[in-house]
């Protein structure tokens, strides 16, 4: 299949661009360490700022929840240039996961009230859904929220939850009833992170990320923090997985390393040849290559289904 792009939009790519290379400094590095200081925390803020005055931040969101009123395309054009240039928004994941999902399933009370601060930069929210026991297996989902009045009671723990600044927002899966099958009986929130009973402690990763634990010790969330139906989380964590998906940022940004390394095997020699010329790490190139363009065309795949306001989720075989 052959797709493009509009003139506009291939116009907009062109000054989301120049806005970054205007903007990013010289001997700037794409990629995150766990031992990123505050003052770097603060310039991200201030680049922050200006993307959100030029309109580089949520083009794609409707202009009623701050937004420039393009589409989910626009949307991820941005995504995609700035996955080139290693550009990671402290709330990426309020930004791609969470607005995204209240635009879905949120009541018109919890968007009127919850997206404006997420295009604002108000906000940074961790996706708390991974535990011990429930990975790849979402459905093992142990952390429990008992009913109990006007709120539900949070006891449990969360595991490689990324996030390198102070979270307002958790964004995570409880069990809410005991049911064969296990699936049914979860249910997705949107909580303050800074509710009483509520801890974090930083877990670092080899790639030289920065994850963390999050722990629930008697956790009082009001009903009104429920997003989505009562019971159906597992069906609406399958939706966020797609909006995931759809990140065309990584995909961008994987293209760049893989530039990068490509020069490296061109540049550097063993035994008086150029890996490039090595016919083995001539194949695993080739290799990373088609990955990377089946994730990209992956990635617009998801966006282009969401732009047809289809139902998001599996595709049937
Ligand atoms: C850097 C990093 C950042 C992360 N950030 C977050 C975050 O922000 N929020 C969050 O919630 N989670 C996060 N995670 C967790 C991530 O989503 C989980 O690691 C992932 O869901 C896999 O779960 P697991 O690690 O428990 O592996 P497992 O589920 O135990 O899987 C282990 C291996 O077994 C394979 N496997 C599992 N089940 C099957 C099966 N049925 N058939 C065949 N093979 C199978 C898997 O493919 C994998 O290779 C992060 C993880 C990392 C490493």
């Amino acid at each position: 299949m052959e797709f493009g792009f509009t003139e506009a939009q291939e116009k907009l790519r062109g000054e989301i661009r120049e806005f970054f290379m205007k903007e990013l400094p010289e001997d700037y590095e794409a990629g995150f360490n766990s031992m990123m200081g505050k003052e770097v925390q603060s310039w991200w803020m201030r680049l922050k700022e200006k993307a959100i005055e030029k309109g580089y931040y949520v083009p794609g969101w409707p202009s009623e929840y701050g937004g420039s009123g393009f589409t989910e395309m626009e949307q991820c054009i941005l995504d995609e240039e700035q996955g080139h240039f290693g550009v990671t928004w402290p709330d990426f994941l309020g930004l791609h996961l969470v607005a995204p999902s209240l635009m879905m399933f949120g009541t018109e009370e919890q968007k009127k009230r919850w997206i404006p601060p997420i295009a604002k930069g108000e906000t940074v929210c961790f996706e708390a859904f991974t535990e011990p026991n429930a990975g790849s297996d979402e459905a093992n989902i142990g952390c429990r929220a008992e009913e109990n009045g006007d709120h539900f009671v949070f006891n449990g723990q969360k595991v490689f939850i990324s996030g390198w600044y102070k979270p307002t927002w958790l964004f995570t899966l409880a069990r809410t009833r005991d049911i064969v099958p296990k699936h049914k009986g979860l249910s997705l929130f949107l909580i303050p992170a800074d509710l009483p009973g509520i801890s974090f402690r930083p877990l670092s990763t080899m790639g030289g990320g920065r994850q963390n634990y999050v722990f629930f010790d008697n956790v009082k969330v009001p009903k009104d923090n429920l997003l989505g139906q009562l019971h159906f989380g597992f069906y609406h964590a399958m939706q966020v997985f797609e909006f995931e998906r759809r990140m065309t940022g990584d995909a961008a940004g994987g293209k760049r390393l893989l530039q990068e390394l490509i020069a490296f095997c061109r540049e550097t020699s063993s035994n008086g040849q150029p890996l490039l010329e090595n016919p083995d790490i001539r194949k695993n190139l080739a290799k990373l290559a088609v990955e990377n363009e089946v994730q990209r065309l992956a990635g617009w795949y998801s966006a282009w289904r969401f732009t047809q306001r289809e139902k998001l989720g599996p595709v049937p075989g």
